[in-house]
């Protein structure tokens, strides 16, 4: 007989979660409550430009392991612009720019190099980042309640190299600031992408809507006997304390599993738990949890001020990346034509901007990029849409870090998944699917 197994929530860990669970020869079911499946890394047509865009830009990196095992099966791979390797340009306030080219030598020496040629940075920064690079090699990843700033200035990197080289890296990948940021999360972020080896460092960015990566899951699944029930919402879990199981009511109907994942958020799950099915200490994290928001821009523009430039980070601004749509995306020739400029902002930790006027935002990074970029100056902006995701994650100050759950419950067969359950990882698409990858595998292990 083969294994039932539900699954909660269609986002990155819920998609894991069933792949893994095909390849193990279970029968699944997934129970998503939106029209849609990908959760927080989802895309859809503005309906000013007809353009496709993201709920907000997303990065990838070589060493996405789980993702790329999940894009591999659904044959979607081939949408990922890939770089040769690692190459960042920084940008100063004053158009001055700085670049990051790991490509120069192979390998780990890639990353060196890449370091030693930070003309901006003192000869001093750089010897100290190299330094450290040589000692992250052997670190041990424990959390010692140490935030990513105190560890820096323990590793002895200079104010100069936080502010121009770590902090851009830290908000993109942990969404915190230096100062908030758990040191653990950095530490491994380091280890596995920046000094990973030249694959696992090359950044990689959806050339197609976040979506059209998704689009055959649904087909992949129904094609090995399960079953995608979107707009479904699950109402509440059922613990029954005799048998020390769980059955999940979703709009109104009883369901039975020999296995249950939940991939869903934190405070989605704390609306249909009880401390009897989590226990104390997992469920009082969930009303503890903290969110950081991003705030994303699309603008458009009636001409390129990029150059050959796809992607950026812009040094002591409100804005910190910035993306060059038309080279990184696909788009149809009228598109092109009618909007020759397109490119994505990204703003991470954005409690300080979140609460700002969409107009505010739009005019201050409008500002920046033309300090930045002067071939902005010139440029009509046409048109532009703002996304503010206020809990696009949870935010991983070492307290919280600490208490993020492993996959069991005081259920049988009811286990946790997710980008906030311990995962070692950042809450990022990694994180994600590598978690509902590990609950099926852990599952099916007891
Ligand atoms: C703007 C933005 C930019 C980001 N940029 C990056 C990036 O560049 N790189 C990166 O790696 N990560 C990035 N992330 C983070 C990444 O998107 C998330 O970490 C990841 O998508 C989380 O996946 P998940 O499956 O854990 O959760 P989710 O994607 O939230 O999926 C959970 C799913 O569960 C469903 N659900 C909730 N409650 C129920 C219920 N009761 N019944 C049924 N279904 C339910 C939801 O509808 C949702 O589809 C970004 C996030 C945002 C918001």
């Amino acid at each position: 007989m083969k294994k039932k197994v539900l699954i909660i929530g269609a986002g990155f860990a819920g998609i894991g979660a069933t792949i893994q669970a095909i390849e193990q020869g279970c029968d699944v079911l997934v129970i998503e409550g939106r029209p849609y499946i990908g959760g927080r890394a989802r895309s859809f047509i503005d309906k000013d430009t007809g353009e496709i865009i993201d709920n907000g830009q997303h990065v990838m990196m070589g060493c996405y392991g789980a993702v790329l095992h999940i894009l591999r099966r659904l044959g979607t791979e081939q949408l990922l612009y890939r770089q040769k390797a690692l190459s960042v340009t920084f940008f100063d306030q004053n158009g001055e720019a700085d670049i990051l080219d790991a490509g120069h030598l192979p390998g780990k020496l890639g990353i060196a190099a890449g370091i030693l040629g930070l003309k901006k940075l003192s000869w001093q920064s750089r010897m100290q980042a190299l330094m450290f690079a040589v000692r992250l090699r052997l670190m041990k990843k424990q959390s010692v309640g140490e935030t990513s700033l105190e560890f820096l200035r323990r590793m002895n990197q200079t104010e100069e190299s936080i502010r121009r080289l770590w902090e851009p890296l830290i908000l993109a990948t942990l969404n915190a600031h230096p100062s908030t940021a758990d040191a653990t999360l950095l530490i491994e972020v380091l280890q596995r992408a920046f000094f990973g080896g030249r694959e696992a460092s090359q950044m990689l960015i959806p050339r197609n809507g976040l979506s059209e990566l998704l689009a055959p899951f649904v087909p992949y699944v129904q094609s090995h006997g399960g079953q995608v029930m979107l707009s479904t919402s699950v109402e509440s879990l059922k613990y029954h304390a005799e048998t020390s199981t769980v059955s999940v009511i979703a709009e109104g109907k009883e369901y039975h599993a020999d296995t249950i994942i939940s991939c869903i958020p934190s405070f989605a799950l704390q609306r249909i738990a009880s401390p009897s099915l989590l226990g104390e200490h997992t469920y009082s994290l969930l009303g503890d949890m903290v969110f950081s928001p991003i705030v994303s821009l699309y603008l458009w523009f009636d001409r390129d001020f990029m150059g050959d430039i796809r992607f950026c980070a812009l040094l002591q601004t409100v804005t910190q990346w910035v993306f060059n749509r038309r080279l990184l995306c696909e788009c149809s020739d009228e598109l092109r034509e009618q909007y020759p400029g397109h490119i994505a902002l990204t703003i991470s930790a954005g409690t300080q901007i979140v609460g700002e006027q969409a107009e505010s935002v739009v005019a201050l990074c409008l500002e920046e990029l033309r300090r930045c970029f002067p071939g902005a100056s010139d440029a009509t902006l046409l048109s532009w849409k703002v996304i503010k995701e206020k809990q696009a994650t949870f935010l991983a100050i070492p307290p919280i870090e600490a208490r993020r759950p492993e996959q069991k419950t005081h259920a049988k067969n009811f286990f946790l998944a997710g980008d906030w359950t311990k995962t070692g990882l950042p809450a990022t698409l990694e994180g994600a699917a590598q978690s509902g990858i590990d609950a099926i595998v852990y599952a099916h292990k007891q």
